[in-house]
């Protein structure tokens, strides 16, 4: 039998960093299968843009401004979605910070804005949804980690800690809101084409060694997290919670 196509009218669904790159991917995926969209970033130009391509699905598209390292504003966000659009359902906290740097040259600076947008921003936005998905008895979270977590590279200490750090929030949460009928996942992308990683893919020399370790060898357009994305935040995976999923290329099969 054919699965159902994925839809999600009636649900209301928050991307952190929706404006950009993944983010606007994901919003994009699930505004077609019909979520309601708070789409939630610091820059309002870029949210902008992601709420109006996903208004032409015909859903409501709400770009919201707020820096989710500030765990107050995070819950007056929360408050602010709840009153406005309802739920929320679906949380997809794929904001993110990727600063290279070899440890003896790494700022205390960057090892705390890394931590703090990587790591704590999913605690408050998690804490902030929970305030509604709990008592709903109904939710769906996403954490965006990375291959990098799993994964040694040179130069990315800070990165990797708080994507490894996410698998291990994804479960122990996971496991926390089972008896609440929350699904908690981690989806762990590898190097996908985005604004992230565009310094690097444009280095012809870099890119090359990078992309012999990808068995597909190739680096994803952003399309390409949606189907996956939509699976986790839809019934499709009513009984799947805790896990890391690796969207790589096959790197993480080596
Ligand atoms: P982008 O740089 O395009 O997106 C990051 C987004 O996060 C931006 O929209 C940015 O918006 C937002 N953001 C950053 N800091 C904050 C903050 N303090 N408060 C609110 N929003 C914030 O990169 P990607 O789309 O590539 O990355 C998305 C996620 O995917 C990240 O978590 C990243 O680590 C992960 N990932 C990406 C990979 C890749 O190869 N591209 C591979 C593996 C994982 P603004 O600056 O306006 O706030």
């Amino acid at each position: 039998m054919a699965a159902p196509p994925v839809n999600l009218r009636g649900k209301v669904a928050c991307v952190t960093g929706g404006g950009t790159g993944l983010g606007r991917a994901i919003a994009r995926a699930l505004a077609e299968a019909g979520a309601d969209l708070a789409i939630i970033g610091r820059r309002p130009e870029p949210l902008a843009e992601t709420a109006k391509a996903c208004e032409a699905y015909g859903v409501r598209a709400r770009p919201a401004v707020c820096d989710i390292t500030d765990s107050g504003r995070v819950d007056a966000l929360f408050d602010q979605i709840q009153s406005e659009l309802g739920g929320p359902h679906i949380l997809i906290n794929n904001a993110g910070i990727s600063r290279q740097s070899p440890i003896l040259e790494l700022e205390n600076e960057n090892w705390d804005d890394t931590l703090a947008t990587n790591l704590s921003a999913v605690f408050y936005c998690c804490r902030a949804a929970g305030r509604f998905m709990v008592p709903a008895r109904e939710g769906k979270v996403i954490n965006i980690g990375s291959s990098a977590g799993s994964r040694g590279r040179p130069n990315q200490v800070a990165y990797a800690a708080t994507k490894a750090g996410i698998s291990g929030f994804t479960k122990a949460l996971a496991v926390e809101w089972a008896p609440y009928n929350i699904q908690v996942n981690c989806l762990a992308p590898g190097r996908f084409a985005t604004e992230m990683t565009r310094a690097r893919i444009g280095d012809k020399e870099a890119n090359e060694w990078f992309l012999r370790t990808v068995p597909m060898n190739r680096n994803p357009e952003p399309e390409e997290i949606q189907g996956l994305a939509l699976f986790l935040a839809s019934d499709q995976s009513s009984f799947m919670t805790g896990q890391t999923i690796y969207l790589d290329g096959g790197s993480s099969a080596i």
